[in-house]
């Protein structure tokens, strides 16, 4: 929550002629600089850069297969046992498939509206009203997916350990229209928040009006840690079995942020049902995923070891830069009452809540000053943050330097902005 230090007149007066000055000083110094998508930058992708001479003639996986032919729609069995252990399902019940976990996100959806889901009465193109839970601040794509596909949006606020359960139980239990909920459980995109154990307890067991309820696990973030005590969640897929709700979860995940985002590897975990359901739609779609790169993941990356080692590397790149974006956030609106944000564990996103009123404004000012930022109210379903507050910073993608002034910059936009509102109050 925003603080609000009420300083007196005179005192008001100062800031706000200091803020103006630095504003326009950053504005003569004609930046250009990009902190809107949480992309690797180069450095970490260069981490990965032996993939591209692999497989290196080696055609032919564990069992015999050649890597080169088509086949083999659940992905090669090797490399589905690496991630099986970081996404918490059963390799049997873990595909390997192409290279974004989005267009799995996309393509579950669609079949869903057009063929009939494990457990549904009809397909949901049928149905009068589809609607899906939006934790909010959520992450943007998946709302546009939503948009996309005339798929109501309700938003739950968001808590430090998930979302709202008490509203996500009465939602889901009253409204047979409600049929999903978005979730990123660990390091959630944007607010870093991972979800806890009697979260997790509660989405299992809940009762749903809608016997074709699923919980979209976008567990993108699921290895991506920035310090020395790596997040766990609870296995979600194992307590949706237990609590007799076996087919409700779908997770996701992909290697984007581990290895090459967009040419990496994505995966989909789920009940033996949903997997026959997801495999039998895939046949129609595919006659077999890239095998080739799926193989040369499996030498690069060796075993989940390996991958946490690599994460690791990349750890050691990216710590630095959350560092400098809380050292500076801290020093320039430390005490200001103006802003506050958060300081996540691990995952690819600071949030900064700015006050109610002033998160497009400082957008804007931002954009006019050379430093483009992910639009105010992305985080929320149709753009649209009602408080007007929630900035989403992606402080990956710039050179240290670059993210310094960045933020330095930002930070001048958030004391102009809140400076400017308190005077005119
Ligand atoms: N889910 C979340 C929460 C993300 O933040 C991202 C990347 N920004 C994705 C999915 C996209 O993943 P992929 O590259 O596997 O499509």
């Amino acid at each position: 929550m925003t603080t609000e230090l009420s300083p007196d007149a005179p005192a008001l007066d100062g800031l706000l002629e200091q803020a103006r000055k630095d504003y326009d000083a950053l504005a003569g110094r004609g930046l250009s600089l990009d902190l809107t998508r949480g992309k690797p930058a180069p450095e970490q992708l260069d981490l990965a850069e032996d993939l591209l001479s692999l497989p290196g003639g080696r055609h032919t996986a564990a069992d015999g297969t050649d890597v080169r032919n088509y086949g083999g729609l659940q992905g090669l069995p090797e490399l589905r046992e690496i991630f099986a252990e970081l996404l918490q399902v059963p390799a049997g019940q873990l595909l390997a498939l192409g290279n974004s976990s989005l267009e799995l996100m996309h393509d579950c959806l669609v079949h869903a509206l057009l063929g009939v889901l494990p457990g549904a009465e009809s397909r949901w193109a049928d149905q009068e009203r589809i609607a899906f839970l939006c934790p909010v601040p959520g992450y943007d794509r998946h709302f546009g997916l939503c948009e996309r596909f005339g798929i109501d949006m309700i938003p739950v606020p968001m808590t430090a350990e998930g979302p709202d359960m008490d509203e996500v139980e009465r939602l889901v239990a009253e409204d047979p229209a409600v049929k999903g909920i978005w979730c990123v459980p660990k390091y959630s995109n944007p607010d870093g928040v991972v979800y806890s154990d009697e979260t997790v307890a509660r989405l299992a067991a809940m009762p749903t009006a809608a016997p074709d309820f699923r919980i979209f696990w976008d567990n993108a973030y699921a290895a991506h840690h920035l310090t020395d005590e790596p997040a766990e969640i609870a296995d979600l897929l194992a307590a949706c079995a237990a609590a007799g709700h076996e087919d409700r979860t779908f997770v996701f995940g992909s290697t984007s942020k581990i290895t090459a985002a967009g040419a990496g590897v994505a995966f989909f975990g789920s009940s033996p049902a949903n997997i026959k359901w997801l495999l039998a739609n895939n046949q129609k779609r595919s006659i077999g995923p890239d095998k080739v790169n799926q193989l040369r993941h499996v030498m690069f990356l060796k075993d989940a070891d390996g991958v946490r080692a690599h994460m690791e590397r990349q750890r050691a790149l990216l710590q630095p830069k959350f560092e400098t974006v809380a050292r500076i956030l801290e020093s320039e609106l430390g005490g200001t009452g103006l802003a506050t944000w958060t300081s996540p564990k691990g995952g690819y996103f600071v949030t900064l809540t700015v006050p109610d009123g002033c998160a497009k404004e400082v957008v804007r000012r931002a954009a006019a000053a050379g430093i483009v930022l992910t639009p105010a109210g992305a985080t929320h379903p149709h753009g649209d943050d009602p408080r007007d507050a929630v900035i989403r910073v992606a402080p990956s993608y710039p050179r240290p330097e670059e993210l310094a002034e960045a933020i330095k910059g930002l930070t001048t936009c958030v004391r102009l902005v809140g400076y400017e509102q308190r005077a005119a109050r």
